[in-house]
């Protein structure tokens, strides 16, 4: 898209932004440059009369960005001073543009009138300041958020600790919704803290930016702004929060650690910077206490597919099959609940309780759902007021909200014994005070501009001084109704109009063969002659220059009452927006429960049984993507049971070694059981016909091989890394599903490879697994490992091609159809034929023979063997060398430094 050529208002009394013939610096031009010099880093919007402009680099960067013209204006330095603009009005698109481009901007506006600057002096520089900073992270506006999904602004403090082992507080807020929230992590976990938030913005030390382990992980993330240290201080930090929230103390409202305030102070202090002295009110900061949420580490995220799809979309991934909420604050509040499922079940069964309810009556089910779907985004339209951003039609949403709560409430009311979640809930909705609701009502007209100061928002009879200003102004506009009749006659010219445009203002307007008549005597006199179109001739006259400036006066009086009103109502919004926030929340948590439950009763899922054992029990399991898509080809999904759980002897962690054709759904049942586990955990009904499920802390997935080019690692090693994740991590709690490592490098490479992952599954993590494979040899251990259970997807073979059944039973495979499967693919049938002669001669060798025969000679798992674990454990000269590694002088107090030294010292051998 391509806009006009921007050229600053004729109104601006500023000659030129430049520097004149001369070279000589503007006063304008000085102005620019000081503000810009405030603001590196970022895009300056210099206001100018209708455009914002941009100068110089800027110019250049906007314009490529943009598409839009570049062009010049008068010189710096004798060089051509580049120059770009962007209309007022359109201003939101372009910024929308920039900062999806990953660019930040200063918007900078003129803070006084321009009479004021002229009446300083003809060469007085309009003054100017920077209302507010633009960054991804602290966006308010509808055009530049996505309505589903949160905008999180994320800090990340860092507490150094000179025995490694590094503590992290995190702190997340999006000022459009208010939510705010801190929690603590190791250096470990940051990886898997930073997918579950997912935010469009972080905010570091450039000491952290710069970190050799941590920092290439920062800079991974979408928009990463690196500040000063003065900001993660955590001295001040405590006391910077309570200034924000205008308390003494922090203790009232929320209960941090150190390092949580300091990252919730860094956060604040950025609000404060971007919003130039215009504070978003925010929740208080909510605590996560650690563990409370399933950990899920990003490649986790990924494999499952659970907001996106490998490809990046959001059809087809889980949150798009299961969200079928009706607004946007549900729709977000279904993907945080997806991101960080619960670990307490009593939790789990409260979410459960209120999806229960819904199932059960599915005539209050709908009836709310109606009655949400014209309840407003009230968060996000109370952050904009708050900001003064906002416009009538925000208020008519707060309006609309507190009529939606009560008829919702009357709804509510019918449920019997209603369950502790939507107890909360109507008491929520009960809050907001009724009164701000019909002053909305009696106050807002029926049809709402988008903009306030395009006026005619406030309904006539509201306010008797409006109605007033208003009849004076519609009076004069039947007063030049009446003159041009008037002029009309006197002049014999029927066709005489009388028309405004923003340039001439009111102006008598005639066709060109008759502009001769007015400009002669006796009626040049009257009228004035102004412009010569092609087709037409433009006039004022005196009478029409005195009715005009009262229409003006009237108009000005009628729109500045106007938006009086506005700042007051404005200012009730605000007021209460304690209880107006709650009842947003309520709403929100009202979509997903009832959206849930529809989703429960349409594809038949069930209740599952959460507790804290270690059982893992499902029947009738389905994937709920593949299902819904099968559904829409009129193909049935093909139910099939799990069941991890302890066996008589009550000992954890049971593998599932699931091998079978290619094409049979190995993959399918793999991930579905993994999904099924998530959605039981975010307290959501299942796609089975029962299930139990002991809570699971951690959730691992390697699926599929897939290329991390970018950061310089292969399809092996990226495998490799992952593996290396889940076997060191996974814990006795977790629920781990591997799908066909070692399938990256050599055959035998790979085969020795998984071998030793399921030993090490089976016996050190003792973790719930799912295990698919090609390599049938590895059936052969479930002789040895007495927890692990062979299973297989079965086909049937007709007429030399395979009919896949889809159904996953006891036992091993053995063979993987792949010739076939390449059949049905499209190979060229001489290479079918040449594959399948190929396969006859390798398999007379007879792998799987190798492979038992291994089974029973080696002994069972390495890591059990004292020695061998003495062998692998690293020596006290690397030990030390690893703590020298982990010190970082320029970052240490002397104290600190002497203390490592002493430290260093106890470690050396006696
Ligand atoms: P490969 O070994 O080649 O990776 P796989 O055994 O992992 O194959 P999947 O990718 O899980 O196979 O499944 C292949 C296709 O089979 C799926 O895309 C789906 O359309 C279908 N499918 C899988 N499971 C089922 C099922 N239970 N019911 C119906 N269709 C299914």
């Amino acid at each position: 898209m391509t806009i006009q050529q921007s050229i600053p208002a004729p109104a601006a009394p500023e000659a030129t932004p430049a520097t004149d013939a001369t070279s000589r610096v503007t006063p304008m031009m000085e102005q620019y440059l000081e503000i810009k010099a405030a603001h590196p880093g970022l895009l300056l919007f210099y206001r100018m009369g209708d455009f914002y402009e941009l100068f110089f680099e800027d110019a250049e960067i906007a314009s490529k960005t943009l598409g839009i013209v570049l062009t010049k204006r008068g010189k710096h330095q004798g060089m051509d001073i580049p120059m770009c603009g962007v209309p007022v009005e359109r201003s939101e698109d372009y910024l929308h543009r920039l900062i999806n481009a990953g660019h930040r901007v200063a918007v900078c506006e003129q803070t006084e009138d321009p009479a004021a600057a002229r009446a300083r002096g003809n060469k007085s520089v309009v003054r100017r300041g920077v209302v507010r900073l633009v960054t991804p992270g602290t966006l308010t506006e509808d055009t530049l958020l996505d309505a589903r999904t949160n905008n999180y602004l994320l800090a990340i403090a860092r507490a150094r600790a000179s025995s490694g082992g590094d503590r992290i507080g995190l702190a997340w807020i999006d000022i459009s919704t208010s939510e705010f929230m801190v929690t603590e992590c190791s250096a470990a976990e940051l990886a898997a803290t930073l997918a579950r938030i997912n935010p469009n913005e972080a905010i570091v030390t450039d000491a952290l930016y710069g970190d050799p382990d941590l920092g290439p992980l920062l800079r991974e993330l979408a928009s990463v702004t690196p500040l000063t240290r003065d900001v993660f201080d955590g001295a001040t930090a405590e006391r910077r929060l309570c200034d924000y929230f205008a308390v003494a103390t922090m203790d009232g409202l929320s209960a941090m650690s150190r390092l949580e305030a300091t990252a919730a102070a860094a956060a604040v202090t950025y609000i404060d910077r971007t919003q130039v002295g215009k504070r978003p009110p925010l929740s208080p900061p909510s605590r996560e206490a650690a563990g409370t949420t399933m950990a899920i580490d990003p490649a986790t995220r990924a494999n499952l597919e659970l907001t996106r799809t490998l490809a990046g979309e959001r059809r087809g991934s889980l949150l798009d099959a299961i969200d079928c909420t009706v607004t946007a604050a549900g729709s977000r509040l279904l993907a945080q609940r997806l991101a960080a499922p619960l670990t307490d079940s009593a939790a789990i069964a409260r979410r459960l309780d209120a999806i229960a309810a819904f199932v059960a009556d599915s005539a209050t089910r709908d009836d709310i759902r109606t009655t949400l779907r014209a309840a407003p985004d009230m968060s996000r339209a109370l952050a904009r007021l708050s900001v003064g951003r906002g416009g009538p039609r925000d208020l008519a949403g707060l309006r609309d909200g507190i009529l939606a709560a009560d008829q919702a409430l009357a709804r509510l009311a019918q449920l019997e014994a209603p369950p502790s979640e939507i107890v909360a809930v109507i008491e929520a909705l009960s809050r907001p005070s009724r009164d701000l609701a019909r002053e909305f009502e009696r106050a807002l007209a029926d049809q709402l501009p988008l903009i306030k100061r395009d006026g005619g928002f406030i309904r006539e009879g509201y306010e008797a001084a409006l109605d007033e200003s208003r009849n004076l102004r519609d009076a004069s506009r039947l007063v030049v109704a009446a003159m041009q009749a008037r002029y009309a006659e006197d002049t014999g010219i029927k066709a005489l109009k009388i028309r405004h445009n923003n340039v001439l203002g009111y102006f008598v307007e005639v066709t060109a063969q008759h502009g001769d008549r007015l400009m002669a005597p006796p009626l040049n006199v009257t009228f004035i002659h102004r412009q010569t179109l092609a087709g037409q001739v433009r006039f004022t006259t005196s009478e029409l220059g005195e009715i005009e400036a009262k229409i003006a006066n009237a108009g000005d009086r009628a729109l500045n009452l106007e938006l009086e009103i506005f700042e007051r109502l404005s200012a009730m919004a605000l007021a209460a927006s304690d209880d107006l926030r709650a009842a947003a929340h309520a709403f929100a948590l009202l979509d997903v429960a009832t959206a849930l439950a529809k989703l429960a009763v349409d594809d038949n899922y069930v209740r599952p049984e959460i507790d804290g054992s270690l059982g893992f029990a499902v029947e009738g399991g389905r994937h709920p993507v593949v299902e819904q898509a099968l559904k829409r080809d009129g193909q049935p999904f093909i139910a099939n049971a799990c069941d991890l759980s302890p066996g008589p002897g009550q000992k954890s962690g049971q593998i599932w070694l699931i091998t079978g054709p290619n094409m049979a759904g190995k993959s399918t049942f793999l991930r579905q059981n993994a999904l099924i586990a998530l959605m039981a955990q975010i307290g959501s009904y299942v796609p089975a016909s029962r299930a139990r499920i002991g809570v699971v802390d951690r959730l691992f997935s390697r699926v599929g091989a897939a290329d991390d080019l970018a950061r310089g690692r292969s399809t092996f090693m990226v495998e490799m890394v992952e593996t290396a994740v889940i076997l060191n991590q996974a814990s006795e709690r977790s629920l781990v599903i591997l799908d066909e490592i070692g399938r990256g490098t050599a055959t035998f490479d790979g085969l020795s490879i998984a071998w030793a992952a399921i030993e090490h599954l089976h016996e050190a993590n003792r973790c719930r697994a799912l295990f698919a494979t090609h390599y049938h040899e590895l059936t052969a251990l479930s002789a040895k490992l007495p927890r692990m259970f062979n299973a297989t997807v079965r086909v049937k073979e007709w007429q030399g091609d395979v009919v896949f059944l889809h159904e996953v039973l006891p036992g091993s495979a053995d063979r993987s159809y792949g010739i076939q499967v390449a059949k049905l693919a499209g190979l060229p049938p001489a290479v079918i034929a040449r594959a399948k002669s190929v396969l006859a001669k390798l398999e007379a060798q007879d792998r799987g023979q190798t492979a038992r025969a291994l089974a029973d000679d080696l002994p069972l798992f390495a890591v059990l063997s004292r020695a061998a674990a003495e062998a692998a454990a690293p020596s006290e000269a690397e030990l030390l060398m690893e703590a020298v590694r982990a010190l970082h002088p320029d970052e240490m107090s002397p104290r600190e430094a002497l203390e490592a030294l002493y430290a260093l010292k106890a470690k050396l051998p006696k």
